[in-house]
């Protein structure tokens, strides 16, 4: 196994994530095995119980892990399918050590965090990328390098490269050089403040990845290149990109994957980016436009809606579409209603997307009877689906004050109501329903036609579902549930068959979109407000 270690200096927010799994891309494009590990050096055990508002998504894996929306790049890059146990908190590490001691495993020593904290780090780093049967795993340490947090982790680092030998580690620091002063001049003096502090950890970077606003110049390469103790060609440049997918080809410009082969001990093998190239390239020239409105709650920071904005863009690149979303905020939708309807009006497709609490969802309820009455192309998700489900037992099956219990505990209509085995429970930390669940489609329904396919396994992350007791009240009036969990008590799929494109999912079809695999929701999403922006 070899292992390669990123680490960020200078700021937070560089892209170490877009970086570390770009590269993983380009060895992967060589032919190689590549998984990823992210280390989040925060107290929490995950990211499920975080505010999107401040950390971006919290991306769902197959077996239900609530991570960083990094591990979200990693499986979009890659390609793969990552677990639970490729992302490490200090909370996780710390919960562990504890446990143990109270256990009385230590037997009687004092436990430190040399060795036992540090121990446990290099433990769980193995034992993922061991178990994933990869050739090289990729090891992002998240914060910047000087953050007391990420300490323990920094030093499971060092010692694992002298642990490992220096030919199965590489470490790469990732930087920023900003320019400034009347000509732009590139600064180099805060990439050369954060490697110093990593080497005062024991760390010496053997590449050192710089951000810029533009290309690096020959003299700050130079520089940089001196002062870090790094060869000129062991500095690459990682200009700004448009598009994230264009990243891993601006680095294979710097020659950084045969870079690492190299320095790895590995042979050297051609690189087959084909199908990469070929989907940057449609994403640029795409010849047809399509508006999509999204109606959330945190629209100010649309990291929040990450992988639905991604899995847009693959369905949009595979259909030659241009993209453009209009993100509506759907309190303002609730106090400004007329204004906002009129930009609604101009969308060629509406998404609610998931959310939680009260705020926020009577504008989107608004914005379903919007997309509903007036046939415009419609995709709820998860809390969209249940505000579909409101809206429909409102306005059509005529259960005045339906709601969701979540929103309204007391309303004559609880449509939408806890699942019954969230009841009594006291934990919210990963205990809603989690992860890949089964579904079975109905056959010779819109599902059916977009999945082609009778079982499918969509992620899930969610407390509240359709009540089954107003089943009989709200299917029959063209509305059908054509998705449902294989005993067919849980409600996963809706759809109108009297409108062009109404279609709700319980679940998040989001999390398993891949930039040459777009999800054949959003990918039937997409052709349907193509069709909308041909005939509009
Ligand atoms: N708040 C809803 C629930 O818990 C929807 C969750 C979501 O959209 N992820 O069921």
């Amino acid at each position: 196994m070899k292992y390669v270690m990123v680490t960020g200096g200078v700021m937070s927010g560089l892209g170490k994530g877009l970086t570390t799994a770009s590269l993983g891309k380009l060895l992967q494009a060589r032919g190689l095995k590549v998984t990823a590990i992210k280390i989040d050096p925060y107290l929490n055990m995950d990211a499920g119980t975080m505010n999107p508002f401040e950390h971006g998504e919290i991306f769902v894996t197959e077996d239900g892990g609530e991570i960083d929306l990094d591990m979200g790049h990693y499986e979009r890059f890659l390609d793969i399918n990552l677990t639970k146990d490729h992302n490490i908190t200090t909370g996780q590490v710390y919960y562990e050590v504890i446990s143990k001691e109270r256990r009385g495993e230590y037997l009687g020593r004092t436990v430190q965090i040399i060795p036992h904290v540090v121990d446990e780090i290099k433990r769980r780093i193995r034992g993922a990328a061991l178990k994933s049967g990869a050739d090289i795993c990729m090891v992002e340490i998240g914060g910047t390098v000087g953050d007391m947090e990420s300490m323990p982790f920094l030093e499971a680092a060092r010692q694992m490269r002298l642990e490992e030998g220096p030919t199965n580690t590489l470490f790469i620091h990732v930087t920023l050089v900003p320019s400034s002063g009347p000509v732009g001049e590139q600064k180099t003096k805060p990439t050369q403040h954060s490697v110093k502090e990593l080497r005062q950890l024991g760390i010496s970077p053997d590449i050192i990845v710089c951000r810029s606003d533009t290309p690096l110049t020959t003299e700050a390469r130079r520089k940089i290149s001196l002062f870090c103790n790094v060869w000129e060609n062991e500095v690459i440049s990682a200009v700004d990109v448009e598009n994230i997918y264009e990243l891993p080809l601006v680095l294979e410009r710097e020659n950084l994957s045969s870079l690492v082969l190299q320095k790895l001990g590995l042979r050297s093998m051609d690189i087959d980016l084909g199908d990469w190239i070929e989907m940057v390239s449609r994403m640029a020239n795409a010849s047809k436009h399509v508006r999509v409105g999204l109606v959330g709650k945190y629209i100010r920071f649309t990291d929040t809606y990450l992988s639905i904005y991604e899995a847009l863009r693959h369905a949009a690149a595979k259909n030659d579409v241009k993209l453009e979303v209009k993100w509506i905020s759907a309190e303002r939708l609730e106090r400004t209603t007329e204004a906002l309807l009129k930009e609604l009006s101009e969308c060629h497709g509406v998404i609610i997307p998931g959310g939680f609490g009260p705020r926020g969802a009577e504008g989107k309820i608004l914005a379903i009877k919007w997309a509903r009455e007036k046939l415009v192309p419609f995709l709820g998700l998860c809390f969209g689906f249940q505000l579909a489900v409101v809206e429909f037992s409102r306005n059509v099956a005529g259960l005045e004050g339906a709601n969701s219990t979540e929103i309204d505990p007391f309303t004559p209509h609880p449509v939408i109501d806890l699942l019954p085995e969230q009841r009594g429970l006291k934990d919210l930390g990963g205990t809603m329903r989690l992860g890949a669940q089964e579904i079975v489609i109905e056959k010779g329904t819109k599902a059916f036609q977009i999945y082609q396919r009778e079982r499918v396994y969509e992620r899930h992350r969610h407390r509240y579902e359709v009540n089954p007791e107003y089943l009989p009240l709200l299917t029959g009036k063209n509305l059908l549930f054509s998705g449902k969990s294989p005993e067919g008590r849980r409600m996963e799929i809706l759809e109108l068959s009297d409108h062009p494109f109404f279609i709700a999912t319980q679940f998040h079809p989001e999390f398993k979109s891949r930039p040459t695999r777009p999800s054949p929701i959003f990918d039937a999403f997409i052709k349907a407000a193509l069709c909308q922006a041909l005939r509009s």
